[in-house]
């Protein structure tokens, strides 16, 4: 299928039930931007399976989406993407078969920050951290999650990125390696599914949102000025649903 040339997810249109029938998986889902495209997603139709290691905050937005929009439209998966082990990945897929038998969205959004440090002293451990959280594990999940995605009609696939994930900046260390691997990732992932599967996959960088990680990076920033997470979930709901359909290797930006 031929690329829509200008496509540009931040005024695609999309339908109010655009996601309708489509399963999704949101890593990150209990906080912070995470959390606003879960409950945008099921605003738009979609049943959401929401990811996270804290279980508190997985069941308010799972009490939030399914009291707006029934019992069905969302399941919470407490999973721990920095210690996972295989035994993990394999009951997530055997449970994710088991009650949807595929998979239409996979959406990487979970990320650490892990410190701000010139890389002369950046921390080992907390290098190998950032690292697996935001690579290795988006790797490993994106693989045994693979042939749910390519049961589906229609399936997307995204990577969250960031400002210095294409552009390097003094002291941003693990957080900008992982984010310039993960559009390494995206790219090689879409050119080995184009042509041999209905899957898309791309990269966002949703740009300066207010949200816990921006306030640790960003201490002394007037949070009040930024965006909040539920205003710029358009794009999101864009690059998950048929609006997107045929784009596929791309990076956008949120905002
Ligand atoms: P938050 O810190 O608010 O949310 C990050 C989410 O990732 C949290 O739900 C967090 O869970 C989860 N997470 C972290 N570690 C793990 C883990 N080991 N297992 C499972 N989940 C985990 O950040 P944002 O909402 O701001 O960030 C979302 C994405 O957007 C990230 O990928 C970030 O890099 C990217 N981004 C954000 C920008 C911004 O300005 N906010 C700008 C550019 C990119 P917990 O609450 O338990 O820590």
């Amino acid at each position: 299928m031929s690329e829509p040339v200008l496509f540009d997810p931040r005024v695609a249109a999309i339908s109010p039930d655009e996601l309708k029938g489509r399963v999704i998986l949101i890593t990150g889902a209990g906080a912070g931007i995470g959390r606003a495209v879960a409950a945008s997603c099921a605003q738009h139709g979609a049943t959401v399976l929401l990811l996270g290691r804290n279980g508190r905050q997985l069941n308010e937005v799972h009490v939030q989406i399914t009291g707006q929009h029934g019992a069905e439209r969302a399941a919470i998966v407490e999973f721990d993407l920095e210690n996972a082990l295989a035994n993990d990945y394999d009951a997530l897929f055997a449970a994710i078969e088991a009650r949807y038998q595929r998979l239409d969205g996979l959406l990487h959004n979970a990320g650490l920050l892990g410190q701000l440090a010139p890389i002369e002293h950046y921390d080992v451990p907390t290098w190998c951290r950032v690292l697996q959280v935001n690579l290795t594990a988006a790797f490993v999940l994106t693989q045994i999650l693979l042939l749910l995605l390519k049961r589906s009609e229609d399936a997307s696939i995204l990577f969250t990125s960031s400002g210095v994930g294409r552009i390097g900046r003094a002291y941003w260390g693990a957080y900008a390696v992982s984010k310039f691997a993960l559009e390494g990732l995206n790219e090689v992932l879409s050119e080995e599914l184009s042509g041999i599967s209905r899957i898309r996959v791309n990269s966002l960088n949703p740009g300066a949102t207010r949200t816990k990680m921006r306030r640790e990076a960003y201490p002394a920033e007037d949070a009040a000025l930024l965006p909040a997470p539920e205003s710029i979930t358009r794009a999101y709901i864009a690059l998950l649903g048929p609006a997107s359909r045929g784009v596929s290797g791309r990076r956008f930006n949120g905002q």
